[in-house]
This record gives structure tokens, sequence and C-alpha cells, in this order.
């Protein structure tokens, strides 16, 4: 798999997580759960950083461009032919199987990038 798009995933899974967390945040005012919670973003933030310095720049402000439309699943696997980020069918033709997880590619419809399970 390409390096980038491995990263790009990881990274992709830390923001989700952290949006997540900001809603439970939200929802949970308790003070115990919300110290806990901002215990356990600071620790993740600090993880996604250290991601980041790896990203080519461009690939970077791609990623950026799409985390701000969706906030979060940037990434969106690929099931029979399924983008898992929209449900939509991906053409046929679209990717061929050497492309697969060795270029970076996005979804026609909803813009996000793409992985297969191998
Ligand atoms: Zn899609």
């Amino acid at each position: 798999m390409n390096s980038q798009l491995q990263i790009v995933i990881q990274l992709s899974d830390l923001d989700t997580q952290l949006e997540e967390l900001k809603n439970v945040r939200i929802k949970d005012k308790e003070e115990s759960l919300g110290f806990k919670v901002q215990a356990k973003e600071a620790e993740i933030k600090k993880f996604r950083d250290s991601l980041r310095k790896k990203i080519a720049p461009d690939m970077l402000s791609q990623y950026d461009r799409i985390l701000k439309r969706y906030k979060m699943r940037v990434v969106a696997q690929v099931n029979d032919g399924v983008c898992y980020g929209c449900f939509m069918a991906l053409p046929t033709s679209y990717v061929s199987e050497s492309d697969r997880n060795n270029k970076i590619i996005t979804c026609p419809n909803c813009g996000r990038i793409l992985f297969w399970i191998e």
C-alpha cells in the first residue's frame, strides 16, 4: 500500500476520534468525564501532529479540504465497488486494479480518499 495513503488512513482515524470526543464533551458536562476526555484529546492531538509531519504538503492540503467539509472520516473504504463514505457505486472502470491502494484516489461522488480492503 502507498505509504502516504497508510498515514492518511491513520490520520483520518484520529480526526474521527477527536470529532467524536468533542461530541461527547458537549453532551456530557460532568467534570470528571470532561477531564478524562481532555486528556485523551491531548494525547490524540500529539500523535496526530506527528503523523501530519509525515504527509506531503499537497496531500495534506487535500486532506484538510475534505476534513473541513465532513469534520471526520476523510478516508472511506471501498467494498464490492461501493464507497463506504457515501454508499455510491463507483463506475466499474474508474480505477484499475493496479492503482488500488497504490495511488491516491478520491470518490467521484463525495470526494473522500478511497482505499480497498485486500
Ligand atoms: Zn463516496
